[in-house]
């Protein structure tokens, strides 16, 4: 099963053709990461898939549905960015339940889920506080939940540690594997990091001026990297 298909997929803004003929195939409650140098399109193929660009060509599916002309709003896709602005003047549990709002789910069903991400983001003692007394690493962590909280069917996130320090990074970047490991929400983790890619991706798919190179496991691209860059991007020693 398949839980996301891009078919064909291009984008151009003007003359330039920033993505190129792109297709893939995730599945369900696949973690895949994105990789690719600065400018080669990573953050683009995001936002066609969160409907935030429009594609010039190709089609979208998320689970059964095309969504190739639907409106961000009703694709049921949630997006974590590396300086994702919580509300300043809310709780961090008014801005967790804020992601719930928009489902006209019972009061229950949202504390319940409240409270599961609360649990596995390690949040219980912080959810009385306002975001300026929190450090980045529990900012984005509440930015997480904030996201994964009404249950989207994909979770994209763009670079979610790039903001933080090396010891931060490493904090959020267990708490992502976590809460995948038990939501198994599929993802696309946007990453310049091959190291980050290699160590949370199931597969990876490494991108270069809007062109996939190759899509593998850490250890197909490592192994028998598909071209000289990739070998290069990933540090394979073939
Ligand atoms: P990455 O996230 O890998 O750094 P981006 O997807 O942000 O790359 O950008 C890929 C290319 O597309 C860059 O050359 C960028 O300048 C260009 N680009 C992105 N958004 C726009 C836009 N709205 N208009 C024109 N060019 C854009
Ligand atoms: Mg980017």
């Amino acid at each position: 099963m398949s839980s996301v298909r891009l078919n064909n997929v291009a984008k151009h803004f003007g003359a330039a053709k920033i993505i190129q003929n792109l297709s893939l195939a995730i599945n369900d409650g696949e973690f895949i990461a994105v990789v690719g140098p600065s400018g080669s399109g990573k953050s683009t193929v995001l936002r066609l898939i969160s409907g935030l660009e429009p594609v010039t060509e190709g089609t979208i599916q998320i689970g059964p549905r095309d969504v190739t002309t639907l409106h961000p709003k009703k694709r049921n896709v949630a997006m974590v960015f590396q300086n994702y602005a919580l509300y300043p003047h809310m709780s961090v549990e008014r801005n967790i339940l804020f992601g719930m709002k928009i489902r006209k789910e019972s009061r229950e069903a949202q504390r319940k889920a409240l409270s599961r991400v609360v649990e596995i983001l390690h949040l219980e003692g912080l959810l009385k506080r306002k975001p300026r007394q929190l450090s980045g690493g529990q900012r984005q962590r509440v930015a997480m939940a904030r996201a994964i909280v009404r249950r989207p069917e994909l979770f994209l996130m763009d670079e979610p540690l790039s903001n933080l320090d090396a010891k931060l990074r490493n904090e959020v970047r267990l708490s992502i594997m976590e809460l995948h490991r038990k939501l198994k929400t599929t993802t696309v983790y946007v990453t310049h990091d091959q190291v980050e890619a290699m160590t949370m991706a199931d597969r990876i798919v490494v991108l270069r001026d809007g062109i996939i190179q190759q899509v593998g496991t850490p250890q197909e691209l490592y192994q028998t990297p598909a071209n000289l860059f990739v070998a290069r991007f990933i540090g394979s020693p073939a």
